[in-house]
This record gives structure tokens, sequence and C-alpha cells, in this order.
């Protein structure tokens, strides 16, 4: 076997060599070497002892941050390359961190402290893969599979649970048995996981090409930090819209989903508010009055519960809040609507209902899915007008109505909507003279 490795990485490997250090690229960049695919960032383990790493990049720029834990952080043109020590990991108390860590001269400990098999190789400049753990085979075929025993392993170190969900929906590779088996007896690990770490990992996850599979085979693991997704599993939908339950529909719809990360996640929270808002009538079909507010709702408390900044979440708030929006597909509607939620808020709330009709029986979704393009296909072509949209691009401002007499406060941003309103629907021009004419009549001049 054969993996170039590029100059600078090599550079730093073969400095340490140079200065009598063993030297190794490991982890993720081995991972993705074998896989075919261009590492992100290079990691790199050395007998050298943190103080004759820094010895060895004395003159060059190096970041201490990490010493503690045997890391010393080398730039080479600017970009980081991670140096650690050969360690393994004492006990772990808190279910997420060692307690301490200790340096050791073996390659081959360093690998055994390391999570799965595809992520304990190295491969040194000599172009041997150090591979212990049959690595390599496990990436053939596709195959994640602890270090060692998996459930010591995951109960060591909570964030593995996720680090392998993720990997399996990125990847796209099978859980192998026994880390499966482990994964679901230890999944109330990730309670000791901070809500950040989940999240980095879930917005990964979600990204990744497998995902629906991921969801499909461990619902179990994401009840333990969203316990509102439980209900939707077994919740009957009888109903002419619906042949699934309310979890296999989200999935079938989160698998038409595009990678955009505010998408999916309003996909796969669109319906959570169903369970708490389904009723039957006495013809024995099932009515979920009011699930929209509900579900923006819980996904709001869900969303703030994994720490994801405002921005996505209040995103897929109003996706979530607004997936049921339907209107007669005139421009002024249209209009109306592309600055209520904004273009891009538009286009995607247009994405999650194109993906909720991928879970409904296709007599139902097909003459919708047209509906849809051409929905799209009209706000596109009111867009490349340019047309005022939104109260920047409304001919007159808030001095304006300070200036027709609207008294100074809330009333000035009242008067501004109206005017918009109208603008949108059509009933005025957006044109400065007229619009002056109105805030005077509004302010009674
Ligand atoms: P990515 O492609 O996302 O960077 P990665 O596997 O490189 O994936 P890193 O967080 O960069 O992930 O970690 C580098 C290496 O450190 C891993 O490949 C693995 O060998 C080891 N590692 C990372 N996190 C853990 C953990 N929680 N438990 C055990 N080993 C870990
Ligand atoms: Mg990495």
């Amino acid at each position: 076997m054969d993996f170039p490795i590029p100059e600078a990485p090599a550079s730093l490997l073969r400095r340490l060599n140079d200065a009598g250090y063993e030297a190794f690229l490991v982890g993720g960049c081995v991972r993705d070497l074998l896989r075919g695919e261009t590492p992100q960032d290079w990691d790199i383990c050395t007998s050298a002892r943190p103080e004759q790493t820094r010895a060895c990049f004395a003159g060059e720029r190096v970041i201490e941050t990490g010493l503690k834990h045997g890391t010393v952080t080398v730039l080479v043109e600017g970009q980081p390359f991670e140096i650690t020590t050969y360690r393994v990991d004492g006990t772990y108390s808190d279910g997420r961190r060692p307690d301490r860590v200790d340096f050791v001269s073996d390659l081959t400990q360093d690998l055994a402290r390391r999570d799965f098999t595809m992520n304990a190789m190295a491969l040194g400049l000599d172009g041997a893969l150090r591979d212990p753990f049959g690595g390599a085979e496990d990436i053939r075929r596709k195959l994640i599979r602890c270090v060692g025993e998996p459930e010591r392993r995951f109960r060591e170190d909570g964030l593995r649970l996720m680090r392998c969900l993720r990997f399996a929906a990125d990847l796209g590779y099978a859980v192998e048995e026994e880390t499966g088996a482990a994964l679901l007896r230890c999944r109330e690990m990730l309670r000791n996981v901070a809500a950040e770490r989940i999240q980095a990992e879930l917005r990964k996850l979600l990204m990744g090409a497998g995902c629906v599979e991921v969801l499909r085979r461990w619902p179990e693991l994401f009840w333990e930090f969203w316990p509102e997704l439980k209900a939707l599993k077994g919740m009957p939908q009888n109903s002419p819209y619906h042949c699934w339950d309310g979890w296999e529909h989200t999935l079938h719809a989160l698998s038409a989903a595009p990678p955009d990360l505010a998408v999916r996640l309003a996909v796969l929270l669109h319906d959570v508010g169903k369970p708490p808002c389904r009723s039957t009538d006495e013809a024995g079909v099932d009515h979920f009055y009011g699930h929209e507010s509900v579900g923006a709702e819980l996904a709001d408390g869900m969303l703030r519960r994994l720490k994801f900044d405002n921005a996505t979440r209040e995103r897929v708030v109003t996706l979530v809040a607004r997936h049921c929006l339907w209107f007669p597909p005139e421009e002024r509607n249209i209009r109306r609507w592309l600055g209520r939620l904004g273009a891009e808020t538009f286009f995607q709330l247009l994405e999650v209902k194109r993906c909720d009709g991928r879970g409904q029986p296709e007599e139902v979704s097909l003459p919708r899915r047209g509906e849809l393009d051409a929905l799209e296909a009209k706000a596109r072509a009111i867009l490349a007008q340019g047309e005022c949209l939104t109260l920047k691009g409304l001919a007159v401002k808030g001095s304006d109505a300070l200036a027709a007499g609207i008294p100074k406060g809330p009333a000035v941003g009242e008067a501004l909507h109206a005017l918009l309103e109208q603008v949108l629907d059509g009933s005025l021009p957006n044109d400065r003279e007229v619009l002056l004419e109105k805030l005077a009549e509004r302010a009674g001049r």
C-alpha cells in the first residue's frame, strides 16, 4: 500500500524522525487516506515528550494550548498541525474525560486508547501502515467497531456514542454487532455529554448521506436528548393523507431533504407537535389541529436544549410553525409571504413542504409537487424583477413617517407595515409621492 503524504505534514514527521523520535500520522487523516478522501486536518503522534517536540520546532510558530495533554500545535504556512505525545488515558470517573493522561513510549498503547478501529491506525514516512486492531479491514467492510470491549469504551466516554452515530451517517458505514449492542445498552451515557458536543456531532450526522438509516436504526439514542421524538414512533395517522406512522413519515420526508441543515432539522422536527394534538373523530379519522404551533414551541425548546445558535433555531422554528402554510398561488400572496419570511426562508419552506409530501401517499403528494414547483418559479420571477418585498425596499422610511406627523414610537412601524402590506398586495404602488400622501392622511394632516 502506498499513500502519498503531502509535503507539509511530511516535513514535520521528517523533523521529528531526524531528531531521533518516532512520529506518525494518526487518527482521522489516516482513515480518510485509506478511504481515498482528502483529510481535513492532519494529526501526528510521536514518542517525543512535549518539551522535546517544542525543541524540535524552535523557531517555528508553535501554539502550546494543549501542552497538559501532550499536544503541541505547529503552524505551517498558517495551517495548524497537532503533534501529540503517545499517551494512555487514566481512569474515567465522569463518563466523559479521563482523570489524567500518562505519556508512554509505545505507539500501540496510544492507538489502543482511540475510539474506533478505523481511527486507530498510524502511517509513517516509510509508507507502512500500523494497524494493530484491523482498521483497514473494517474500512474495507465499511464497519464501525470499537477498539477493545465496546461497553467499557462507551462507558468511559459518552461522546463516543455520538461519534459512532455521526460516522455511521457520514460515511454510510454499518455498526459492527457488538459495538451496536453496546451502543443501545449504554445510551444513558449521552447524558454526560455537554449539549454543545451533542449538537456538533448531530449537525454532522444530519448532513450525512446515511442520516435516515441511522435515525431509523437507533431512535432510542436520540430520545436521550430529544425525548419529544419518542411519541411519533408508532403514532397512528389514520387519515387519507397518510400511510405511515409519525416516525416513518418523518423519516421518509427526511430522505428527500437537500443537504441544508435548517431544512433537515425542520423536517426532522416538523411533526413533533402531532402526538399531543391528535384527536380521532366518530368516523375513526385522526386529526392534528394546531400541531404546527405546538410543534414550533417544542422545536424551540429542543434546539435551545442543545444550545443551537439563535439564527438556526429561529429559522427552524419558523419552518416548523409554517410547514402547513398553503395559499392560492397569486402573485400578491407570493409577494406577501416572500416579504414576511424573507426569500431564503421562503424557499426553505418550499423544500420542507416538498419533503413533507414525500412522506405521504403518491396520490396525495403528486399534484402538490407540481403546485410547489409552480410557486417556486413564480417567486423566483418576482425576485428577479427586484420588487419591494420588505420595509427596506419601501419607498418611504421611518423619518418620512415622523415628518408626516406620525408620533414617535410604535406608531411609526405600524404605519410603515400597513403601507408595505398594501404595496405587497398591489393596492398601492411603491411610489414615494403616493406613500407620503398616505402617511399624511394617516397622521390626520
Ligand atoms: P473528523 O474527520 O471529524 O476530524 P476524527 O476522527 O479525526 O474525525 P478528531 O476529533 O479530529 O476526529 O479526533 C482525532 C482522533 O482522536 C480520532 O481519529 C481518534 O483516534 C481520537 N479520538 C477523538 N475523539 C475521541 C474519543 N472521544 N475517544 C477516543 N478517541 C478519540
Ligand atoms: Mg480530525
